[in-house]
């Protein structure tokens, strides 16, 4: 990105569609499918229904070959009888599973919403536990519920748990905040170092290597769904550092560029890390937008990513985005990215579904992204269909990524021509 483009304001100061209705949602608790990978000590114990063990069975069918480390306790019909008893249950589990599993350094009660867990205060389980089993062992709580939320609010939820426990520094420092995949994070934090940075991740591999927090922590946040984290951690004194979501190459080079500048990085330092993968992310994603140019879009909300999805796909891969659709908009987060998504499309935040729905057969566009209880309907009327939690569950982030992206994206139309042949 030219640091001498003009400023647009873009979408950012355009109207915003909010409405109120049925919506389409995902349970909060698929996060532990990638964060137990993140994490690499730590075990998600879900108090729950069998519907939720059932969730996480599916979600995560390939974990059987290995040592687990994520289940359900399963609260009975008859624990409603008395809560007392359920918290000696879950304590007995706990020490059970602590003794079985010594590798377990970090422990998470997540919380689910059957009414019978919703009456049970994991918060002062999670502290009673902590005591009892430190200094091996810290437990957190936080709440995985599949009501009001969207399926990428645990990885917030889990995340902000941690806030309040790490310690306190006053280094000058980057915080990367968001579970990527190693090999991403890896990438992204070896450009960063490599300018003379150093940098600090939550969540972090393991609870060994957990980050410090103080006022001179500057924030590069590579998840848009991340609010409730950054206010705990601008509540502990960081700084937030505002910038487009690292998706593509520009988004990437206008990431690092943010950073770079909230470091004092000579242009000199920082053309010299990132020319080479920038030059190599544009000409892998030039071959590769080619299916895109010119095609329309709808988001439906589901992820939260589809503001900087949105801005990926148009200024970079030459797409026509209709309406945005997000669940919540975030403008301290995702405000950067709106103002570079060109006039045009509807920004609409929450959902009414049927409306939605009524509002997306009419324009037809070329390719709608939604959650999985949309697709099915929306291929049947003829529309092709993208899963929003296919880009959570891959590597998305940074320049070697770039065309990797937009490929997920060019890969139904790339079916459609096949099918059509
Ligand atoms: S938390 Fe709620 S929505 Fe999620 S699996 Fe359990 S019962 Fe279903």
């Amino acid at each position: 990105m030219n640091r001498e483009t003009p400023i647009s304001t873009g979408c950012l100061n355009a109207p915003v569609l909010k409405q109120r209705g049925q919506h389409e949602v995902f349970c909060g608790l698929t996060g532990i499918i990638w964060l137990h990978r993140k994490m690499q000590d730590a075990f998600f114990l879900v108090v729950g229904s069998r519907t939720c063990a059932h969730l996480l069975q599916s979600a995560a069918g390939v974990m059987i070959f290995a040592e687990p480390r994520f289940a359900t306790a399963i609260l009975e019909e008859k624990d409603l009888a008395g809560l007392a008893d359920a918290q000696d249950e879950l304590d007995a589990q706990v020490s059970q599973l602590l003794q079985r599993r010594p590798d377990i350094r970090q422990l998470f009660l997540v919380g689910s919403c059957p009414s019978e867990v919703i009456k049970l205060d994991l918060s002062r389980a999670a502290e009673r536990l902590s005591e009892v089993h430190a200094p091996n062992v810290r437990v957190y709580s936080y709440s995985g519920s599949g009501i009001e939320t969207t399926f990428t609010q645990g990885e917030d939820a889990c995340l902000a748990a941690m806030v309040p426990t790490l310690p306190p520094s006053e280094a000058h420092q980057l915080l990367l905040v968001g579970a990527l995949p190693d090999v991403v994070e890896d990438q992204l934090t070896g450009m960063i170092e490599a300018m003379g940075i150093k940098v600090a991740c939550l969540p972090a591999r393991r609870s060994g290597d957990m980050p410090t927090i103080g006022s001179q922590t500057r924030l590069a946040v590579a998840q848009p769904f991340l609010g409730d984290t950054v206010s705990a951690l601008t509540g502990r004194g960081a700084g937030l550092i505002p910038a487009p979501f690292p998706f593509g190459e520009q988004g990437t080079t206008a990431w690092l560029r943010a950073i770079a500048d909230a470091f004092d990085v000579t242009d000199e330092t920082f053309d010299a890390i990132t020319a080479a993968p920038r030059a190599r992310a544009r000409k892998a994603l030039d071959k590769v937008s080619e299916t895109l140019r010119g095609k329309s879009i709808f988001f439906f909300p589901d992820s939260q990513l589809e503001v900087p999805l949105a801005r990926f796909l148009t200024t970079e891969c030459g797409m026509i985005p209709v309406e945005v659709g997000t669940p919540y908009l975030h403008r301290g987060l995702v405000g950067p990215d709106l103002a570079l998504i060109p006039e045009g499309p509807l920004i609409s935040e929450g959902q009414d579904v049927e409306k939605q729905l009524d509002r997306c057969r009419a324009a037809r566009p070329d390719l709608t992204v939604c959650g999985l209880g949309l697709a099915n309907p929306l291929e049947a009327d003829g529309l092709a269909t993208k899963w929003s939690i296919e880009l959570v569950f891959s590597p998305v982030h940074g320049y070697e990524q770039a065309a990797d992206l937009a490929g997920l994206f060019a890969r139904p139309f790339l079916r459609k021509a096949a099918l059509q042949l």
